[in-house]
């Protein structure tokens, strides 16, 4: 079986994260939020965001998201800053 990726969604800020747990299940995550359709950030992390506290401990996929776009934005703005050099040469 291939190792199940995270894969980018219609936003950079929105990913589809491959559960740890659950085979072949799926949940979107929105950073934006931060919002993840998994049982324990229903169950845990959101009423805990609610009462404007912070969760006791983020979900996995979240957390997995939050270190995909990092690397999308750090490549991104690499790329960018190379592209300002370059023009300014
Ligand atoms: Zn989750």
């Amino acid at each position: 079986m291939d190792e199940q990726r995270i894969v980018h969604g219609d936003s950079p800020l929105r990913f589809f994260v491959p559960s740890r747990t659950v085979g072949g299940e799926t949940y979107l995550v929105d950073l934006a939020g931060p919002v993840c359709q998994c049982r324990w950030f229903q169950t845990s992390v959101a009423p805990s965001l609610r009462r404007g506290e912070k969760p006791r401990k983020m979900c996995y996929h979240v957390l997995a998201a939050r270190e995909e776009f990092t690397d999308w934005a750090i490549k991104a703005f690499a790329q960018q800053e190379k592209n300002t050099h370059a023009q300014t040469k």
